[in-house]
């Protein structure tokens, strides 16, 4: 631990264990976090971008407690955000369930299916129609 930069005003504060912003920063950010919790309970379908602009929050800090799960996008619905490969909006992760789903199995699966299916043309056709998705 010891001595570090806040993260959020970089200032030194004495860091403790995943907390990288000085507790005056902290308590910001809770008092921010309330604020949007609570415009949330009245608005259950308020946009990101809405609720942004109702708590004057940045909408990068509300992505970042969706992400924690701080934040619930079954309660709130609407509070999607852009996939980072694709734009697409997203509601839990980085990136959109279909770019996911290619991220993680794409490379597994196009070598499976490598070895399945050895002729040529077709793979191909359909190896290339999945990437410009
Ligand atoms: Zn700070
Ligand atoms: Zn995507």
């Amino acid at each position: 631990m010891g001595l570090a930069n806040c993260k959020g005003c970089g200032r030194l504060y004495n860091q403790q264990v995943h907390v990288n912003v000085c507790p005056r920063c902290r308590q910001e950010e809770e008092q921010q976090f309330y604020a949007v919790r609570e415009y949330l309970k009245e608005n259950r379908r308020a946009s990101l971008y809405e609720l942004s602009d109702a708590t004057e929050v940045e909408v990068s800090l509300i992505i970042k407690w969706i992400r924690e799960g701080r934040i619930s996008t079954v309660d709130n619905p609407e509070l999607h955000y852009p996939c980072e490969s694709c734009g697409a909006p997203t509601i839990e992760g980085r990136y959109c369930k279909p770019c996911k789903e290619r991220l993680t199995k794409g490379l597994e699966q196009t070598k499976q299916e490598l070895m399945e299916n050895r002729s040529g043309d077709q793979f191909r056709d359909a190896y290339y129609h999945r990437r410009d998705q």
